[in-house]
């Protein structure tokens, strides 16, 4: 992990991003009415339990999350986040498992529940890409461990947690888009922002009020999202609040 001094500096954005951001895409959220634990038990398919009772089914959950993500294609919202950086020192904090940002352009992307388009051994930890295909029961890395999504399961340590809280407390604006901030300690990022940052949420809804310090954009990802983005590109670095 890169060490990264936490040092306010105006030409630093972090976007902090949930599934959210990805619906307008195809992906179904995570909660919601429609969203995946409504038609999945989360203990089935998304814990160490799980993996034990019965890894096929597991796998077969993923090989479908990760067929589907291939296939859909960066929003608008994707694409606005990955025009920041013509003027601004970006870092994307996703907890989303899709890789839409990298595919619209961000290039400084942390994800902190893992990709699907990795894989890796079970015991051996061992990574290797993927890409979209499927992974199959027998499957090894190369020591021999079956090879299992590299995905944070429910139960399991978050993935760049320091290096992203870093990033948060240096910047000097802060985008949160997507997430019920409800899956936690990835939510709790949003607090090690600086008081002085200028602090977005683009949400349709929530379930309580939005943190302290935020302007809340109640609306979808692909309407508020450029508009955000057009307002600090225009802006520049002079009103950037450090
Ligand atoms: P969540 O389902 O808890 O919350 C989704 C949030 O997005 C809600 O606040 C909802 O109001 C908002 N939303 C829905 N449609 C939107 C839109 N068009 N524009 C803007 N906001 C919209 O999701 P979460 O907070 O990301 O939960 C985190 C977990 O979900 C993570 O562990 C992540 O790995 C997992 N997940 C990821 C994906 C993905 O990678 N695409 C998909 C499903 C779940």
């Amino acid at each position: 992990m890169t060490p990264v001094k936490a040092v306010p500096s105006p030409r630093k954005i972090v976007v902090f991003s949930g599934s959210g951001v990805s619906a307008e895409s195809g992906l179904p959220t995570f909660r919601e009415a429609g969203g995946l634990w409504r038609q999945y038990a989360w203990e089935e398919v998304a814990s160490p339990q799980g993996w034990q009772k019965h890894p096929e089914v597991v796998l077969e959950f993923y090989n479908e999350r990760r067929r589907l993500a291939a296939d859909a294609q960066p929003n608008a919202a994707h694409r606005a986040i990955a025009e920041l950086e013509r003027d601004f020192d970006v870092v994307v904090v996703t907890q989303n498992v899709d890789d839409l940002h990298e595919r619209a352009g961000s290039t400084r992307v942390l994800h902190v529940h893992g990709e699907l388009v990795f894989a890796k051994g079970e015991h051996s930890g061992l990574r290797q890409r993927i890409g979209a295909a499927p992974i199959r029961m027998g499957q090894l890395c190369p020591q021999g461990s079956q090879l299992r999504p590299d995905i944070v399961w429910f139960g399991e340590s978050i993935e760049h947690y320091d290096e992203a809280q870093a990033h948060v407390a240096s910047a000097a604006r802060l985008l949160v888009v997507g997430t019920s901030l409800s899956v936690f300690p990835a939510a709790s990022l949003v607090h090690a922002a600086p008081a002085s940052a200028d602090k977005v949420l683009i949400a349709p809804e929530l379930d309580g009020a939005a943190p302290q310090g935020f302007e809340w954009l109640r609306g979808k990802a692909t309407e508020c999202v450029p508009q955000v983005v057009a307002r600090w590109l225009e802006a520049g670095t002079t009103s950037a609040g450090t």
